[in-house]
């Protein structure tokens, strides 16, 4: 299958200014040194806890944030390296999705103009016809022609979410990046917009990035999956075989905290606590960044950074338990 995305050592840094000594400016790595490509027409789920860069991962893949350093191949040309002209024709190929439809949508513009501003903007259709692309956008993402002249505050979260959805598909992108998309849903919801994303994969030949905090959320809509702590890719590999056989500790855990126990995820039965907070993305510890919260710490992990390394083919995991 084809490589759509490949992104290579990526790096996202913040800078912060120190009040103390106005000149020292320190950074927050977000991203650092992440590697790892997306096949055309499959999702990649990408996982861990709030903090730890996947959402900054999404958004430098979009150039929401330039990239600090890395390379970010889409269908062949480096995004990295893209102008504002470049740039507008790109995002017309890749699209987000955010996490909470109401803030993401504009409160004073009709469903129709929400839907219909990315088709002027990149000036697709007018008059009739983008009439007719936002109904059937609409019927697509399980809404009603008549919603077009209606306003966000008349729906609900779910329906909210589908407005934003029918938005990102009006350019009608190959690559879309869901950062999110139904953390804010009832759980009741939440399964149905899962299912509705993948019929559209199915039908437009999408391919995604779906962003989530917990295993939970990724395990249906992933063809793999990759797990990220503070910053770095610790574990990624086809979804099956990470639900069956999980390396990382950090994987493990949070495999662990799945709420339902389902008998063909390993280990579901034990639920493993995390020791401690995550730390500060601004001054990680040395060697392996999991290590303040692991129970296999060994003096290695405090000396040296572990590097991501396959044990098999397609499965590839940074800890020194496996890369001796
Ligand atoms: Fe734990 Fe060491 Fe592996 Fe890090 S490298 S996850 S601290 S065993
Ligand atoms: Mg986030």
């Amino acid at each position: 299958q084809d490589i759509l995305l490949e992104v290579k050592n990526l790096k996202k840094y913040f800078p912060v200014k120190k009040g103390l000594f106005k000149n020292s400016v320190q950074y927050v790595k977000a991203v650092d040194d992440v590697s790892f490509y997306i096949r055309k027409g499959e999702t990649l789920g990408l996982v861990g806890e709030s903090g730890c860069g996947k959402s900054t991962t999404g958004r430098t893949i979009i150039r929401l944030y330039d990239p600090t350093e890395g390379q970010i191949i889409f269908d062949g040309h480096d995004i990295a390296k893209l102008n504002q002209n470049q740039l507008k024709e790109f995002r017309k190929k890749v699209q987000m999705i955010f996490q909470d439809p109401y803030a993401s949508l504009n409160s004073r513009m009709t469903v129709g103009d929400i839907i219909g501003e990315a088709l002027d903007i990149h000036k697709i259709a007018t008059g009739k016809e983008r009439l007719e692309i936002i109904h059937d956008l609409l019927q697509r993402v399980g809404l009603q022609p008549d919603h077009a002249t209606r306003y966000p505050h008349e729906f609900s979260g779910g329906q909210r979410q589908r407005i934003g959805i029918a938005r990102a598909l009006a350019v009608q992108p190959q690559f879309i990046i869901a950062d999110e998309p139904i953390s804010a849903l009832d759980v009741s919801i939440q399964a149905q917009v899962v299912n509705m994303l993948e019929d559209l994969q199915k039908d437009l030949n999408l391919t995604y990035l779906f962003i989530a905090h917990d295993l939970s959320m990724v395990k249906h809509i992933s063809d793999r999956i990759g797990v990220m702590y503070l910053g770095k890719l610790v574990e990624i590999t086809d979804s099956d075989e990470l639900y069956k056989n999980p390396i990382h500790p950090y994987t493990k855990a949070l495999l662990s905290a799945i709420p339902i126990p389902d008998p063909n995820i390993a280990k579901a039965s034990k639920r493993i606590i995390l020791q401690g907070d995550v730390p500060s993305p601004l001054n990680p510890p040395s060697g392996c960044r999991f290590r303040t919260r692991c129970k296999y710490a060994m003096p290695i992990c405090s000396e040296y950074e572990p590097s991501l390394v396959n044990v098999s083919e397609n499965h590839s995991v940074a800890c020194h338990l496996v890369n001796k």
